[in-house]
């Protein structure tokens, strides 16, 4: 397959990288005379509960329940799906079933399913588990990079550098993640300079989009501007997302923030569910029915069925025997209340 042939597989599943930018720099002048009113028509969502939503839980979700989970997202209108992580199964046994997952796909060709990989073994399981798509992710903070991927921050760079070489040998589509980007709750700030650094250095290498994390849910919409604008910026054609983690509550107004300086693709997670292990007191991912119901409210498309999710996440719920953090999949559902959509 050539990487003309790539370019055309995703073409469907991002916002033209043209119009992004363009309407990006639009925002910028308008930002200056301190009013914004303009979003994206339709933004794309990542659903990401199948990998950051269940990595966090102490009971592991059986193969096939995942799988049907997967369908059912389909069903709903999401067209890309993070299906799963190839990290060690001693520290993520949720992730323990990733071949398996992949074995049971279907391969529908308007649904990208991708899977995280945080170093070259990893890489090479998703490609020989015949995954198209992965997340190559690393941690922007030293410290973080140290307890969560046991490597300091240049053995990160350098892991990062082969990662995305290996892909590039396996043809795959490649998003490269950096984690903790607004924030680390060992380090507190992290330079963005540092930042701007890792993108470039991933871009060069060649990754087909980028992907920047508030993993640690620190970020604040003046934050989110100021790097996104610098982001889109430097990834020219290449789409930007933004995975936003709820932690301090501001999960929306971040997304929304993101939106007025021309972001339009987001992971979310069902439910709201989600968290690193490894980050002390990290919590959910912005839910995938809050946002799309935002987003519908606003005249934003998303090609989402809240409803279809909304049901997931409340059998979830049950599964686990818990309440996730999003707030429509409960609200959506109810009788007793008018929803305006
Ligand atoms: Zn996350």
């Amino acid at each position: 397959m050539t990487a003309v042939t790539f370019a055309y597989t995703i073409d469907h599943l991002i916002v033209t990288p043209i119009f992004q930018q363009h309407w990006g720099s639009l925002i910028g002048q308008a930002y200056k005379g301190g009013v914004v009113n303009s979003y994206p028509p339709k933004v794309v969502i990542e659903e990401q509960g199948l990998r950051d939503g269940l990595q966090n839980q102490k009971r592991s979700l059986p193969t096939a329940k995942k799988l049907e989970i997967i369908g059912m997202l389909a069903d709903a209108g999401i067209k890309r799906i993070q299906v799963t992580s190839f990290v060690d199964p001693k520290r993520v046994p949720q992730m323990a079933d990733a071949e398996e997952i992949c074995k049971g796909l279907d391969r529908r060709r308007d649904i990208l399913y991708s899977g995280l990989v945080l170093n070259t073994k990893g890489l090479e399981r998703a490609a020989n588990a015949g995954l198209r798509h992965v997340a190559a992710s690393i941690s922007a903070s030293d410290t973080h990079s140290r307890k969560n991927a046991n490597a300091s921050l240049p053995q990160a760079r350098q892991r990062i550098v082969e990662m995305i070489k290996t892909g590039k040998k396996h043809r795959l589509v490649i998003r490269g993640e950096l984690q903790c980007v607004f924030g680390c709750r060992f380090e507190g700030r992290i330079d963005p300079n540092v930042v701007f650094d890792m993108i470039k250095e991933q871009l060069d290498l060649g990754i087909d989009e980028i992907a920047l994390a508030d993993s640690t849910g620190m970020a604040n919409p003046k934050s989110i501007q100021e790097i996104s604008n610098k982001a889109i910026e430097l990834s020219e054609d290449k789409p930007v997302f933004l995975h936003l983690h709820n932690t301090e509550g501001k999960g929306l107004a971040n997304a929304l923030a993101a939106m007025q300086v021309g972001i339009a693709h987001f992971d979310t997670a069902f439910g709201g569910m989600g968290g690193c292990p490894f980050i002390k007191g990290a919590s959910g991912n912005i839910s995938t029915e809050d946002m799309a119901f935002m987003a519908g409210q606003m005249g934003i498309k998303t090609g989402i069925d809240i409803d279809k999710i909304a049901a997931i996440s409340r059998s979830l719920e049950k599964y686990f025997s818990k309440q996730f953090s999003g707030k429509m999949h409960r609200v959506i559902d109810r009788k007793d209340i008018q929803i305006v959509r």
